[in-house]
């Protein structure tokens, strides 16, 4: 029988969802439940996919293709899971879906409302995933209160109504603010936002209180009679060092324990949670410190790079290091004039990660160039690759014009747009002509590895699958030359027409990938490539 977890947030935004869903989803695992997760975005974009990193982040992209928010992402690394395409919906994709079925004239007439029409579509995103699982887990973006999350909260409560206490739960994530002057955490926010979400028809069972410091006794015990909850399903959330301590500390406070009480489970296991201990432990005592410059034009705003933060991190679990990251703004340097190197000088490695568009690109050429020419281990992420094969057509096989037609028509384009692929067995087509949305080579692409090659050596395999999400294609045809001077293809799709991979052999660690590795990483199963980056950052750190 599959339960159903409901997690809503209220008071503030950015509290955590997504991680607390993520904790809690690792922690029934532990006790040994099969979980799933998935979220339902308020916001009217079909996908996350054309909005803006600064908007709302990462685009966290699944083996299947699809654009999703990045708390798929968070899911994805505490659970071990893989999310796909339909754990993730939106506002957008919600009324899509209505609205082509009332072109198709399938309401038979009937005057197409919020309730029942797109409640019902709502709820029968939920519902498919009965029988998946043993508790699927559904966050509900945005703050209860918001206009536009009404429908979703509308549809969990009808969907709770009708699966019934032992089958449905709901949990709210709060706040507590500190305020200095009267030296307390203030529970009246939390109080309200209790209040409004029983305005809609839910009640809350669990509340999950996020603090900067531990709760009094007392205070909880307030919470509990204002907000019509049971004393010990009042849970404090406070901040811990690193996030994959979340799990733990839940569990101290009784998340999972009060979650199986809440649906009347009296013989599960104690959970197994040895491997966040054995993480906790590492990332707490770590041997040794890397810096590792992300040179990239999203930079105030860290969420653009989420999981490539969390792979380093995972790769410095692997090798007892703990990983700094110097954020470097690459649109900086794009002036003839600016040097980006006292920005490098000193930094034990260098990485250059997805990016889109002109701006902030001849800065990161010259970040390539760096790292080539000083010999510091260099990993080009999609855009981050593409930018190295350009440094190394400009400045060792001398096609000084050397771009990319995603920058417009001028130069030699040794990046360019493919107008056709090959997945499966059926062929998608791309034109410049095609709306933004969903037109990038999107999801898991296989690749061959050249025997004898670094990155064959890395993963400990000749094939390989890796997600990917771009427009833009490294040109084969430059093959040849780059090859005869060090800058070595090699990984390449089965068909042998799109470069995967590219390495140099003269430079200790020089590798660029077409695709997103630090999407798959977790931190119980690090990523080779990023395992091996930040080991190649060690010992360049020995070296200086
Ligand atoms: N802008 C590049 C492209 O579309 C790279 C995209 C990326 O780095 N994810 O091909």
């Amino acid at each position: 029988m599959t339960r159903f977890i409901f997690i809503t947030g209220g008071v503030v935004s950015s509290l955590g969802k997504g991680l607390a869903s993520a904790a809690l989803g690792a922690l029934l695992q532990a006790r040994g439940y099969k979980v799933r997760l998935c979220k339902l975005d308020p916001y009217l974009n079909v996908d996350p996919g054309t909005m803006s990193p600064f908007q709302h982040g990462e685009v966290f992209v699944t083996d299947d293709g699809a654009e999703t928010d990045l708390d798929l992402g968070h899911y994805e690394r505490f659970t071990g899971n893989s999310a796909c395409k339909n754990d993730n919906t939106t506002t957008g994709r919600i009324y899509t879906n209505v609205l082509a079925r009332e072109r198709r004239g399938d309401y038979l007439g009937a005057t197409v409302q919020v309730i029942p029409h797109v409640t019902d579509e709502i709820k029968s995103f939920i519902r498919e995933k009965d029988g998946s699982a043993d508790f699927v887990l559904v966050e509900i973006g945005g703050t209860v209160g918001d206009i536009e999350s009404l429908p979703f909260l509308e549809s969990i409560r009808q969907f709770g109504n009708e699966m019934g206490r032992a089958r449905a739960l709901f949990i709210h994530v709060t706040l507590l603010p500190y305020i200095p002057a009267a030296g307390e955490l203030k529970t009246k926010p939390t109080q309200h936002s209790v209040k409004e979400l029983m305005a809609v028809g839910i009640r809350p069972r669990i509340l999950l209180c996020r603090a900067d410091r531990q709760i009094d006794k007392e205070e909880l015990r307030k919470i509990a009679l204002f907000c019509n909850i049971d004393d010990e399903k009042v849970i404090p959330a406070l901040d811990v060092k690193t996030i994959y301590e979340v799990p733990l500390s839940y569990h101290k406070e009784g998340l999972d324990t009060q979650v199986l009480d809440a649906f009347g489970i009296k013989d599960a296991k104690a959970p197994d949670l040895s491997k966040w201990e054995e993480i906790v432990r590492r990332i707490k005592n770590p041997e040794s410190e890397v810096t590792i410059a992300v040179v990239g034009k999203y930079t105030n705003l860290t969420d653009s790079y989420k999981s490539l933060n969390e792979a380093l991190v995972h790769g410095g679990i692997a090798n007892n290091a703990k990983v700094n990251i110097k954020f470097v703004e690459s649109t900086l340097f794009d002036s003839a004039e600016k040097d980006i190197v006292h920005q490098l000088d000193g930094v034990h490695a260098i990485l250059v990660p997805g990016g889109f568009g002109e701006r902030g690109a001849e800065g990161k050429i010259k970040a390539a160039k760096f790292a080539r020419e000083r010999k510091i281990p260099y990993f080009g992420i999609c855009f981050g690759l593409q930018m190295a094969v350009v440094e190394a057509a400009r400045h060792t096989i001398g096609i000084k014009d050397a771009t990319s037609t995603e920058f417009g028509e001028k130069g030699t384009h040794i990046i360019g747009l493919m107008t056709e692929w090959v997945k499966g067995n059926a062929k998608e087509e791309r034109t410049a002509a095609n709306d933004m949305g969903g037109t990038m080579r999107l999801g898991a692409y296989p690749a061959l590895l050249r025997s004898g090659s670094k990155v064959a050596e890395i993963y400990g395999s000749a094939s390989i699958s890796e997600r990917h999400r771009h427009r833009y294609e490294v040109n084969v045809a430059y093959k040849e030359k780059l090859e005869e001077k060090g800058f070595i293809f090699s990984g390449m799709s089965p068909d042998g027409t799109l470069p995967e991979i590219c390495e140099r052999n003269d430079h200790p660690w020089f590798i660029g990938v077409q695709y997103h590795p630090e999407l798959k990483s977790k931190p119980f199963d690090p990523h080779p490539l990023f395992v091996s980056f930040v080991k190649a950052a060690i010992e360049q750190g020995r070296l200086v």
